[in-house]
């Protein structure tokens, strides 16, 4: 064996014997690398009212199912991201997809990001109108242009390229009842001045997804319609990458959920895996020192897991729903504390 080949041997079975102690994200007790992990989140607010929250579970639960499997059959992270987002664009329960919120203007445009923790690659659409997964729309983007982010009229004609890829609605199925309802009350509270986007009254029911896989990679993903009554054209943090979205493999995946423009503002993605990468701090701390000290209360709440499946789920709002599990057999769904 050659000087370099036995060196290389040493360093490998040192990083091996010593790497866990290493990562990024491991605070005592957190050494152990899992084989996979997974949260999903179905926004952040008030918790959803007594008559849907056993639905609201129900459903977190399926997404959960959704996701442990592809992990569990050795799928990759961003396919478990993609897949759990879909289910959830679905569900009419949420804000994302079918049952999402309506703008000003009595309209449904939707926001999605997702992100590759392995390459950095990502991609997210802003206010797409006639797309049933907007996620998956993220997806391509990422994967077939050059781009980070199309928008609007741009997006729509992407959606229009990528031909059967991308299933196709009228901007009517989307449209619920309730969500007609709490327009109808978002604008008559606004006309009293009593409210703007920033209700704390109500339950916002965003989605996001994020997720370790057996090869060691990390993905994040989010999909909403925005807030109610929100002016038309606003964008908010789900498809910006840094803020509602961001994985990054050396140190964790993060989705947000609440007051967009505080999670742009605060770059609240990015600025939780930075910490872990300049400061070195755990997961939890990092979760922590943005959610409680940099963001305000009552701005919304995140799910993260790290580089060796620490997860995080936390909020400031009244509740948030969320489910979690890992290949150590935890697995937890809630809404409030
Ligand atoms: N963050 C989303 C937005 O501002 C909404 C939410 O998560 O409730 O568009």
């Amino acid at each position: 064996m050659s000087q370099f080949a036995d060196r290389r041997v040493f360093l490998a079975s040192t990083t091996l014997l010593m790497g866990a102690a290493y990562m990024p994200g491991c605070a005592k007790g957190q050494t152990e690398t899992k084989r996979f992990a997974i949260a999903l989140h179905g926004g952040a607010g008030q918790s959803p009212k007594e008559d849907t929250a056993g639905a609201v579970m129900v459903s977190l639960g399926k997404a959960l199912d959704i996701g442990v499997d592809v992990l569990k059959q050795g799928g990759t992270s961003l396919d478990a991201v993609e897949q759990v987002i879909q289910f959830l664009e679905d569900d009419p329960l949420f804000n994302a997809g079918r049952g999402a919120v309506f703008n000003a203007a009595g309209q449904h445009e939707l926001d999605a990001s997702i992100m590759d923790g392995k390459t950095l690659g990502c991609g997210g659409v802003a206010g797409v109108r006639t797309v049933q997964h907007p996620i998956s729309l993220a997806r391509l983007v990422m994967e077939k242009t050059e781009h980070v982010l199309l928008a609007t009229d741009g997006a729509e004609k992407f959606a229009d390229e990528m031909g059967e890829k991308i299933v196709r609605v009228k901007n009517s199925w989307f449209s619920t009842k309730k969500r007609q309802e709490e327009l109808e009350k978002a604008q008559k509270a606004a006309k009293n001045k009593q409210a703007n986007i920033h209700s704390t009254d109500l339950y916002h029911s965003t989605v996001g997804c994020v997720a370790l896989d057996s090869h060691g990679n990390l993905a994040a993903g989010t999909s909403t319609g925005g807030r109610t009554n929100k002016n038309y054209g606003r964008v908010g943090d789900s498809p910006i990458i840094g803020a509602g979205t961001y994985a990054n493999n050396a140190t964790c995946a993060v989705s947000g959920t609440g007051l967009g423009e505080q999670y742009i503002r605060h770059a609240v993605g990015f600025n939780i895996s930075a910490r872990m990468a300049y400061l070195k701090q755990p997961l939890k701390d990092a979760v922590h020192e943005v959610l409680y000290k940099t963001l305000d209360p009552d701005d919304g709440g995140l799910i993260a897991v790290s580089s060796v499946g620490t997860i995080e789920m936390d909020y400031t709002t009244a509740g948030m729903a969320r489910a979690a599990a890992d290949s150590t057999g935890f697995r937890e769904v809630k809404i409030g504390r």
